[in-house]
């Protein structure tokens, strides 16, 4: 992974790129680790990269329910759960909804650039921000491990309008 790597979530682009690699990937990724990517996990997966939008568990779930799966809430949560600890997908806290993830299988903290306008989300991993803050809270005596940071603003499009 180079080091300033935004996403081109909002770039124009043909999505159907995007939702093919990231089935692609986490098919990879469930083989290696022998994961069970089950046909609901898959379809939850395929939802939740409907768009570069983050979607809340309750639209996944009606959709679910819509295309004739399983769409009772533990189920749902647990699908999203595998996803997430395989590193598939991400919880953007502040909107309460997940996002795909542009860079399955790398490690990486999770910055993320969200549109105020659209909500869409990029995915930034910047090593140089991950590590200003783990040298700054080492300063105190602190050791990060985990860091999410959500950045709000407008995407280049919502820019011009
Ligand atoms: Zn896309
Ligand atoms: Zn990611
Ligand atoms: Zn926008």
């Amino acid at each position: 992974m180079t080091d300033t790597y935004p996403d081109q979530a909002f770039a124009k682009h043909d999505h159907r790129h995007c939702i093919k690699a990231a089935l692609r990937e986490a098919a990879r990724i469930c083989r290696e680790r022998n994961g069970r990517l089950t046909e609901q996990r898959q379809r939850v997966l395929e939802l939740v990269w409907k768009s570069h939008k983050p979607v809340g568990a309750y639209v996944i779930l009606e959709q679910l329910r819509a295309d004739g799966f399983n769409g009772a809430p533990p189920t749902v949560y647990r699908a999203l759960d595998f996803l997430l600890e395989h590193g598939l997908i991400h919880r953007i806290e502040s909107l309460n909804a997940y996002t795909g993830c542009a860079h399955p299988g790398e490690q990486h903290s999770g910055q993320f650039l969200i549109c105020s306008h659209c909500q869409r989300v990029a995915e930034l991993d910047d090593l140089k921000v991950k590590k200003a803050i783990r040298n700054s809270a080492a300063l105190h005596g602190f050791k990060a491990d985990h860091q999410v940071i959500e950045i709000r603003g407008l995407c280049p499009q919502c820019q011009d309008h």
